[in-house]
């Protein structure tokens, strides 16, 4: 299939071949037409599948089709992060470039002055709006937001914005639009509670259905059996002077982990910054774009950067500490590998941890290979799970998936 295919707007593309995509992912090929038909759509597809640009090319090719003034807010984007708002706007606006249609992001944080902007960008009105929930409803509640002319509402990462109990906020959102609108919805995964929100919001959607919560198979996944106290040292030897791997992303479990291990890399003379919620936003961004640019060669993130976030040509994932759910892992594994590209995943598994990999192992369906310690770094521990005193508690299945997180930010 090609982009051809969907006789889409002359400046959409345009903007197609500015970027330099050349053919429509799996994703792309089977929503773009329904979007562009105005049809509902829900689609389960993965960060990493192209799905941005599977709602934002047919958005643009109906804004433009439609014609009009660029001031009525036609289009809503909601996510559940500022990280993931800033990059859907930079699509928009990449795409966008010979269209002229107009894009505002509403994604808090910053200053005064930036929600300032934000309301005289929401009130003079722009034809798409991308924003985080909680952050809109302030612009909301304040009554200068017209959204009566929405056509298309869309819900990116709407799992995790549920994991992260923005159920309320979404609900509110919406009963400020429109009731006749198209609504799309992306999601990584697609539990009981995702499918409940799809019926109460949308009108007989298509179904869409990629993800097989799987890591990308050119993920080449790797794991160390290791001691806490040997995490770092291996860290060392894996990355010391190996110049090839020019972005390296390490997820660690906690805000305070991830604080020290940005501490012992720098004494380590490596170039590395750390991102998590503790930081301002302008300084998130900085840190981000650093990366990005190639200026930083390690990143040391919570999970706040594991989903959504469109970073390319990452060369290693390391998991400092087993992610807690099988679904955290294959979303940080993707972070490697996009679009195509061959990526390596590391995971450091103590032995605490064995079981939870074993979750992880089963939940996608593979035995990912360990590799010995190197030598220097002493004995590891064997990967075998200790039984626990007068227990034989087996692993159920059930036990692990969807588990909630209510309120977890980073
Ligand atoms: P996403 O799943 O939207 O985060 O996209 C993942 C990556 O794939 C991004 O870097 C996109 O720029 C890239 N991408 C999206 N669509 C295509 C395409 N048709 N051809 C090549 N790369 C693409």
């Amino acid at each position: 299939m090609k982009f051809t295919d969907f006789h889409l707007h002359d400046d959409v593309m345009e903007g197609i071949d500015a970027i330099g995509y050349e053919k429509p992912t799996p994703v792309q090929e089977m929503a773009i037409q329904p979007i562009i038909e105005n049809k509902d759509v829900i689609a389960c597809a993965q960060t990493g599948t192209g799905k941005t640009a599977a709602y934002v090319l047919p958005l643009l090719h109906n804004i433009l089709s439609e014609g009009g003034n660029h001031d009525k807010i036609k289009a809503l984007i909601i996510s559940p992060t500022r990280e993931l708002a800033i990059q859907i706007d930079q699509q928009l606006e990449g795409f966008s470039y010979f269209a002229g249609v107009s894009s505002v992001a509403v994604y808090g944080g910053g200053t005064g002055t930036a929600f300032n902007i934000e309301r005289k960008a929401l009130a003079e009105g722009a034809d798409v709006i991308v924003a985080t929930p909680g952050r809109l409803i302030s612009h909301l509640n304040m009554g200068y937001v017209k959204l009566d002319k929405l056509n298309t509402l869309i819900l990116d990462e709407a799992d995790r914005m549920l994991d992260m109990g923005f159920l309320p906020d979404i609900q509110k959102i919406i009963s400020f639009l429109p009731r006749k609108r198209q609504t799309l919805m992306f999601s990584a995964t697609m539990p009981q509670d995702i499918r409940k929100l799809a019926r109460n919001v949308m009108d007989k959607p298509i179904e869409i259905n990629l993800a097989v919560s799987k890591p990308a198979e050119n993920v080449l996944q790797a794991a160390y059996l290791v001691f806490d106290k040997q995490k770092n040292k291996l860290i060392k030897t894996l990355i010391e002077g190996k110049k090839e791997l020019k972005s390296i992303l390490i997820f660690s479990a906690t805000k305070a982990g991830v604080k020290d291990l940005e501490h012992d890399l720098k004494k380590m003379k490596f170039n590395v910054k750390a991102i998590h919620s503790d930081l301002e936003q302008d300084v998130r961004k900085e840190v981000l774009q650093d990366f990005k640019n190639r200026k930083t060669q390690i990143l040391v993130a919570t999970d706040i950067v594991s989903r959504g976030i469109d970073i390319d040509n990452i060369s290693l994932i390391i998991n400092y500490n087993v992610p807690q759910d099988a679904e955290d892992y294959v979303h940080r594994v993707g972070r490697t590998a996009r679009a195509e590209k061959t990526g390596v995943a590391i995971t450091l598994i103590n032995q605490k941890e064995i079981r939870s990999f074993k979750r992880i192992e089963e939940f996608i369906g593979n035995e990912i290979q360990k590799l010995p310690l190197p030598e220097h770094l002493g004995d590891a521990p064997a990967y075998e799970i200790k039984r626990r005193p007068g227990g034989n508690r087996k692993y159920k299945p059930s036990n692990f998936r969807h588990k909630k997180r209510p309120g977890r930010k980073s």
